[in-house]
């Protein structure tokens, strides 16, 4: 059974005045200046936070620190367990690992949220109706970063979609609309080709969606339904997605709403959170005073919310309105005719403290209640154990002689086979079957996939001591085999994807 828990705040409430401990990095390239600004709007509008200060990024990875943070910042991160941090750049290649997707991983900060809204009539868009939540699954998918070549011709990254995953990420969706009176959940996936992955997360999207009689609920195919939030964000409210899709499409949510500079982002698990703007550190803006510090200002704001100082968040984010709303715009949102005034970054952030207390007149003002943004503590189902069976195996094969004929690879796939109790049923190449009965038009890689299956019945089980005799065959046949996936069957449910032609 599955036990919605309601979004439960950080362990500060709302009525604490003690300065809540908090972890800031300043981060590289605009981080610093769009940091300084956000401080110093945060420290104006009363916000009760006792800062400890941390070094990542750039400089930490210079000093050979693939991961771009030292153990010392990891004891600052668990002592305080909410991290406000600019963004940083990530060094290209020399095994350098993204800070960010190490950050999210290690801390558990399972959903990520990004709210884009359109400020019309003051910011420039396509879109005034615009005001999507983008909830993004931040742990997973091809995230994992399970990559291997395994052939001279094909790479291979794994995507990783686990239902407690799923059931976390799509709960929390519904748990936000809810707390936050939103009307409509949307799910976006690709399952009518990843069957089984993306296939999950919507079959579980289905079923917590049923607990949520309250709210509407609708799935699109992730490409057409990023062809209409590009078009009509209007029709969407809160959409949850897969790593992957979540974090191209709501970067396109954020421009298409009035700028990347704009947004901001809240990477929440239990116990643990962190808040950023969603761009980077934008290096050749870098030490102009030009960057918009509003993306970070707003992860700084969904802070407040969830360290239960919605009071303050409520009352900085209503000034930050009345600022966008009298003119007063950075580089990348002003306008001639629209803008009033063009501010650097630290002018920008003087404007909003001088309207602390104001209220915008045209744009709507916000009202915030605690917890609006928190993670869930909530359980995952915990289903029946099925009963699993192993029906085959696939093999796969570096293999590249013979002109690469798919007839001249079965006959030594066939012979490795023999006295194994296993059967060769088909091979195919990038999921094309290629034997038997391949067309010669097939191209064909250096990549085969070589299913095999009992002798004595495709529903018949197969034993871990066939599959090893099997490999000892092709070892024998001199074929160079790179990987093996079992062919599963749960409550005798076939889980495996067949073959494109088979
Ligand atoms: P970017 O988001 O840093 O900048 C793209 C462009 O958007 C900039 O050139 C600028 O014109 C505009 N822009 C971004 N932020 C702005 C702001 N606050 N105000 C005004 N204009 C702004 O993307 P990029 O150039 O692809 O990446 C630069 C670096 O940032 C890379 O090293 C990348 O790895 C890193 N990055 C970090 C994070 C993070 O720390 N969370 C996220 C994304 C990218």
């Amino acid at each position: 059974m599955t036990t919605a828990a309601r979004p439960a705040s950080h362990a500060n409430s709302a009525s604490s005045h003690k300065p809540v401990p908090i972890t800031v990095a300043h981060g590289d390239g605009i981080g610093p200046e769009i940091m300084q600004a956000t401080l110093a709007m945060l420290q104006a509008s009363g916000a009760r936070l006792a800062i400890e200060t941390i070094e990542i990024g750039e400089k930490v990875y210079q000093r050979g620190v693939t991961i771009g943070i030292e153990p010392s910042a990891w004891e600052s991160l668990r002592r305080t367990r909410v991290f406000l941090k600019a963004p940083i750049t990530t060094p290209q290649g020399g095994g350098f690992k993204s800070l960010n997707v190490t950050t999210r991983k290690t801390l558990g900060l399972y959903a990520n949220v990004r709210p884009c809204v359109a400020y019309h009539p003051f910011v420039d868009t396509l879109h005034p109706g615009m005001d999507v939540v983008v909830v993004r699954e931040n742990e997973e998918d091809t995230y994992a970063g399970i990559e291997h070549q395994q052939t001279r011709e094909v790479t291979q990254c794994l995507k990783l979609i686990s239902r407690p995953g799923s059931e976390k990420i799509v709960r929390y969706a519904f748990e936000y609309a809810r707390a936050n009176n939103r009307k409509k959940v949307t799910c976006f996936t690709k399952d009518n080709i990843m069957k089984l992955t993306d296939g999950l997360f919507h079959k579980v999207f289905d079923e917590i969606g049923r607990e949520y009689p309250d709210l509407e609920k609708e799935h699109w195919i992730v490409d057409i339904g990023a062809a209409k939030l590009a078009d009509q964000p209007e029709v969407f409210d809160v959409i949850v997605m897969p790593n992957l899709y979540g974090d191209i499409l709501s970067d396109v949510a954020a421009q298409i709403a009035g700028s990347v500079g704009m947004a901001g982002s809240a990477n929440l698990g239990v116990g643990c959170a962190m808040f950023e703007a969603i761009h980077g550190s934008a290096p050749r803006r870098a030490g102009q005073n030009l960057a918009n510090p509003s993306g970070l200002l707003h992860g700084a704001i969904m802070m407040l919310v969830h360290i239960g100082q919605s009071d303050v968040a409520q009352k900085l984010h209503n000034a930050w309105l009345k600022t966008i709303e009298d003119g007063v715009h950075t580089y990348d949102i002003f306008k001639e005719g629209v803008s009033t005034q063009k501010v650097g970054t630290q002018e920008f952030a003087a404007a909003v403290v001088a309207r602390l207390g104001q209220e915008p007149a045209t744009l709507k003002p916000v009202r915030y209640k605690v917890g609006g943004v928190a993670a869930l503590n909530a359980k995952t189902s915990t289903p029946a154990r099925s009963v699993k069976q192993t029906l085959g195996v696939d093999v796969f094969v570096d293999w590249e002689e013979n002109n690469r004929n798919p007839d001249a690879l079965a006959k030594k796939l066939v012979a490795a086979a023999a006295g194994t109790g296993l059967k060769l049923g088909m091979v195919t190449n990038r999921g094309v079957k290629v034997w038997p009965d391949g067309f010669p038009e097939t191209f064909c890689s250096d990549h085969w996939r070589c299913r095999y299956a009992s002798d004595a019945g495709d529903d018949q089980p197969i034993t871990h001591a066939q599959i090893t005799s099997l490999l000892t065959g092709l070892a024998n046949q001199k074929l160079d085999f790179i990987k093996t996936e079992n062919l599963c069957a749960f409550d005798g449910q076939r889980t495996y994807s067949t073959g494109q032609g088979e």
